[in-house]
């Protein structure tokens, strides 16, 4: 598609979004279609029809994607049909949808919002000459697709798995290999194994959305793994009240080891927690997640206007360029990183992605804990949908 047409088309697109509401600063133009009504995800077979649907039914504008795409968009499509559902239409929509063609974001990010309406400095490539007609005024809650990623999950399922066990997959017949046995067998993780078995003996015959359930799954496997590291004072808290429940400790046992605890050093946090982790037998629990859990998440930074979002030049994580609030969160002694990396490492690099992140667990019907629940609102985290 010529630059020049695409211009026009998005400035087409914005006139018709400035009729229906103005454009304010952080507004997202297509927050709410006015009346709910469910809509029916069609599975589209050319890149023009999918891209039609997407402006059709949900009323957001795609530009840019080629034919060779079109795996990636209908999982898009089918992801944003489905948040649009489960939240009967009350969710912001992202304004417009690229495909990632200026390399912005890592290869392991499926996609992500551009935060700003400043474009940071690209290099060469088309982004870069879009920039100065349209991008620089109007880009700000757009959702960029990494179609790249679609393209390598394959590669990228199987690096995980390799680097988080430290063998090769072909067995997984054997759970323990993935799951370890930490983990208590539940059904979540037997649905997991079985979809990676398939996964093993044949990859081609998973769809994306099946691909996606697996790369979800590993994620959150990797972030349980690590909570007795990241967590401690947490898990210990969680730990202690579940033996509570059992009548094995009391209310006053429980507040001495947290008091305790709290201010001692991450290492001996570590420790302790370990320590009450083999005491009691602790295992783990997977909750069911979601193939869609990305764009949840995405969801989550345009709820929250996405003015908690890393901006792109934080994506190097360069804490020493970061605001106060953020160098705050990652203090060692913060209990409140500690409650957000109980929810998953990514929540762990700064607000925005703690709320992005819970509000990914909502939609994916993850039930919260209090703490989460309580930091939540104690940040103002946008009002979760289910
Ligand atoms: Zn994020």
């Amino acid at each position: 598609m010529k630059i020049t047409s695409v211009v026009n088309k998005i400035q087409s697109n914005i006139k018709t979004c400035n009729r229906t509401r103005p454009l304010g600063k952080d507004s997202v133009c297509f927050s709410k279609i006015s009346k709910f009504i469910p809509i029916q995800f069609e599975k589209q077979n050319d890149i023009n029809s999918c891209m039609d649907f997407i402006a059709k039914k949900l009323k957001i504008p795609c530009f840019l994607f080629e034919e060779k795409d079109l795996d990636a968009l209908n999982f898009v499509s089918e992801s944003l049909v489905e948040s649009y559902n489960l939240t009967k239409g009350k969710i912001k929509k992202p304004k417009m949808i690229f495909p990632d063609f200026a390399d912005i974001f890592p290869s392991n990010s499926s996609c992500a919002v551009i935060k700003t309406n400043k474009i940071p400095p690209f290099g060469s490539g088309l982004l870069s000459k879009l920039k100065s007609f349209v991008l620089l005024k109007f880009s700000n809650n757009t959702l960029i697709i990494n179609t790249e990623y679609f393209k390598s999950i394959n590669k990228m399922i199987d690096e995980f798995m390799e680097i988080s066990k430290k063998e090769k997959y072909l067995n997984v017949l054997n759970e323990n290999l993935v799951l370890g046995d930490k983990f208590k067998n539940n059904k979540a993780s037997s649905d997991f194994i079985a979809m990676l078995n398939k996964y093993c003996k044949d990859k081609n015959s998973l769809s994306i959305k099946e691909k996606q359930t697996i790369v979800s799954n590993l994620v959150e496997i990797n972030n349980l793994s690590a909570m007795p590291f990241s967590s401690p004072y947490v898990l210990t808290n969680k730990i202690l009240n579940l033996q509570k429940e059992k009548g094995l400790i009391t209310g006053d046992e429980i507040n001495r080891v947290l008091d305790n605890l709290k201010d001692k050093p991450r290492s001996k946090q570590i420790e302790l927690c370990n320590d009450i982790i083999k005491k009691y037998n602790y295992k783990f629990e997977l909750n069911k997640q979601s193939p869609y859990a990305d764009i949840f998440h995405e969801l989550g930074h345009l709820e929250d206007k996405v003015s908690r979002a890393p901006s792109v030049d934080m994506f190097d994580y360069d804490k020493s360029k970061y605001p106060l609030e953020l160098k705050k969160w990652l203090e060692e002694s913060n209990i409140d990183n500690q409650i957000a990396n109980s929810v998953s490492a990514y929540s762990g690099y700064g607000p925005g992605e703690f709320i992005a992140e819970v509000y990914k667990n909502n939609l994916s019907g993850i039930e919260l804990d209090d703490m989460v629940l309580n930091l939540y609102n104690s940040i103002k985290g946008p009002k979760l949908p289910l």
